[in-house]
């Protein structure tokens, strides 16, 4: 029953019992006191008894139906509040999951987190805190808009000096935590070492892919401590940064496995040939540099697969490191790798892999495998050659490089471009054969790069 209706239903009871109560009490004066049956005594009677029948109604029912009617409005006000709030969080979750799923990557979605910081936390200077994928580190991440200075709260440069996951409470309850008072006993020791005022703070965890992986801290002066509609935004905030920052990290670990070799952490097979079709498609002459380690089955059968493995790597790091940014390195397989040289001429691709034997030579002078070394064989084409077929030519190039000797390299179509060297000697000399017949095409001229 509405509390109108009990009301007026309350009021009629009254009217009625306070007019019952009225005519009996009058019937019994006339009975009681017929002297008072004048009509100024009748109406002074009248007077008291109904400021009396009043009285008590005010004390024992209008009284506490106000008090109670008070109280309802009061919880009425307070619920709808709360509803506004909670709607109010409902519509800024939902805005935030369709901004931040329109983000391709983490500096996108970074910038979308700038932009709802500036919405609700306007005033307050603030830093998010994110764990890089080891989760070993918290590190303040850029946040664009706020970086920069654009409107919205101020970048907290030299926030919480907090290091790790584990090292951050509100991460490690996997609760908003709120210090109001750095000086209290019970504040955050991180907060306990700020200089200045006294501050305030609120830390809200993020939680990536089920892993506390990042915190949202806010830091203010003691006597404006963050409210419970900032926590509460800011938990919202939170939720929808570590669900979209768990896409996003699986979709680019599930793309690494997918285009890289796991060993050596260089792109496979499958993006070699996708990275030089979309160079030859672009009219983009390449050379293919095909490398191979010599004598690699005999160096795992000696020193094991685990040093195999690390030869391998050694290797890729020595190729990696002897290129420029434009090139692509890749592992085809085994012990088998490839260098595209987009735009590069003979002279260009050969500079790529003597470059790579040098820096091998040196790096294994300092890392702990085997010496080893590795074959090349290089093969320049133009603009319109399939792939495939260059592939083919480095190949057998790179076979005529092991039959003459090995360690060295030798060109598509001519003889071998490295000479023997004196510390050769030492390489079994098995399959040092003739030339196979390498492919005789004519190789357009390229225009030549820089070796450096
Ligand atoms: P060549 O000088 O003629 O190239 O001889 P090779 O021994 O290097 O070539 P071969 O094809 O006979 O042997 C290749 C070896 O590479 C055999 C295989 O065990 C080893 N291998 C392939 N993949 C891996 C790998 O991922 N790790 C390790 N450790 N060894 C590998
Ligand atoms: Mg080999
Ligand atoms: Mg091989």
């Amino acid at each position: 029953m509405t509390h109108s209706r009990l009301i007026l239903k309350g009021f009629l009871l009254l009217i009625g019992l306070a007019f019952v109560g009225e005519v009996v009490v009058m019937a019994a004066l006339d009975r009681l006191l017929p002297e008072l049956s004048g009509p100024a005594e009748r109406l002074v009677v009248g007077v008291l008894l109904a400021a009396l029948v009043g009285a008590l109604t005010w004390l024992t029912l209008v009284r506490p139906l106000l008090v109670s009617l008070r109280q309802e409005r009061d919880r009425v006000r307070a619920e709808r509040a709360r509803l506004e709030q909670e709607m109010a969080r409902h519509q800024l979750d939902t805005r935030l999951y369709r901004a931040l799923e329109m983000a391709d990557d983490e500096r996108e979605a970074l910038g979308v987190v700038s932009r709802a910081l500036a919405e609700v936390v306007p005033d307050l200077p603030v830093q998010l805190l994110l764990a890089d994928s080891s989760n070993a580190h918290l590190r303040p991440a850029v946040l664009p808009g706020l970086d920069a200075g654009a409107e919205g709260p101020a970048p907290l440069h030299g926030g919480c000096g907090v290091e790790t996951p584990r090292a951050c409470v509100a991460t490690r309850r996997g609760l908003p935590v709120v210090f109001p008072d750095s000086r209290a006993l019970d504040a955050c020791p991180k907060l306990v070492g700020c200089a200045g005022a006294p501050k305030a703070a609120a830390c809200v965890p993020v939680s990536i892919a089920g892993r506390a992986a990042g915190v949202l801290h806010v830091l203010t002066a003691a006597d404006a401590p963050p409210t419970p509609e900032h926590v509460a935004s800011l938990q919202v905030l939170g939720g929808q940064i570590g669900a979209r920052f768990g896409v996003l990290r699986a979709m680019a670990a599930s793309e690494l496995a997918a285009t890289t070799d796991p060993l050596t952490g260089l792109l496979n097979r499958r993006s070699l040939e996708n990275r030089a079709r979309e160079l030859l498609e672009q009219g983009v002459a390449i050379a293919v540099v095909a490398g191979d380690l010599d004598h690699f089955k005999r160096l795992n059968d000696t020193f094991g697969h685990a040093a195999g493995d690390r030869a391998l790597r050694v290797f890729a790091s020595a190729m990696t490191g002897s290129v420029r940014p434009s090139d692509v390195v890749a592992r085809l397989g085994g012990e088998e790798f490839v260098v595209l040289v987009p735009g590069a001429a003979v002279e260009g691709a050969v500079a790529v892999a003597e470059r790579i034997r040098a820096t091998l030579r040196e790096a294994i002078g300092r890392a702990s495998v085997p010496a080893f070394t590795a074959s090349f064989g290089v093969a320049v084409g133009s603009a319109g050659e399939r792939f495939e077929d260059l592939l083919k030519m480095a190949d057998q190039a790179l076979y005529g490089a092991k039959t003459s000797g090995r360690d060295r390299v030798v060109v598509a179509g001519e003889g071998q471009s490295s000479p023997r060297r004196a510390g050769d000697a030492e390489l079994p000399a098995q399959a040092t054969q003739e030339l196979p017949s390498s492919p005789r095409r004519r190789i357009a001229p390229q225009h030549d790069v820089d070796a450096g």
